[in-house]
């Protein structure tokens, strides 16, 4: 499928799956070599990253545990409006080797929001991994560890995200058709 309609949009085909799994398998081994030896605690950042972590997962020689965290955004009194809150953290990750999973990284600043409020529990450490990363977009100051593919500031469907809840479902990425 080359094409694909999702609601007003027409998107065309991007990253294959062959690509992305290539990507997953590499970022995978990366970790192998260089978290070998210690425990690690996954947390998936969702709704996007649910694929990405269930391939990712499978290709890891660790001993991990994952959870999966959501942001919640609600309206708030403070200036700006909307406040954001990191949901669902229920284990202890105080001195532990924390990976966090994203599936995309646009302008950086959930990631930086996520990790300034996981520093709060102490972690021993904090690795930053993304299926996919904009650098022509990103503002913020993050140092990701792990980057599975670079892609130019469009927006992008599939492999678990989404264009208004729908697309998730697709096995490769697509890019939205001006
Ligand atoms: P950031 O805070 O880095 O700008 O954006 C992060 C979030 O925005 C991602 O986790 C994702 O939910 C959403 N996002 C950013 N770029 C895209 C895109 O191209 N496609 C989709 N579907 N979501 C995106």
């Amino acid at each position: 499928m080359d094409n694909v309609r999702i609601l007003d949009k027409e998107f065309k085909l991007f990253i294959s799956e062959k690509q992305i799994q290539e990507a997953v398998e590499r970022m995978a081994s990366r970790m192998n070599k260089e978290l070998k030896g210690q425990k690690i605690f996954l947390i998936g950042i969702l709704n996007g990253c649910f694929m990405f972590a269930a391939d990712l997962i499978r290709n890891l020689d660790l001993d991990c545990t994952i959870t999966f965290l959501k942001l919640a955004s609600y309206q708030g009194t403070s200036s700006t409006g909307k406040v954001k809150r990191l949901i669902g953290l229920n284990e202890d990750i105080k001195d532990q080797v924390v990976v966090v999973l994203e599936d995309i990284v646009d302008t950086g600043i959930t990631l930086d929001f996520i990790q300034k409020q996981l520093r709060g529990y102490e972690p021993a450490e904090i690795k930053l991994a993304t299926l996919l990363y904009k650098p022509e977009a990103c503002r913020q100051d993050v140092s990701l560890d792990y980057v599975g593919i670079e892609i130019p500031d469009d927006f992008v469907v599939g492999y678990g995200l989404d264009y208004n809840g729908y697309g998730r479902n697709l096995r490769q990425i697509y890019t939205v058709i001006e």
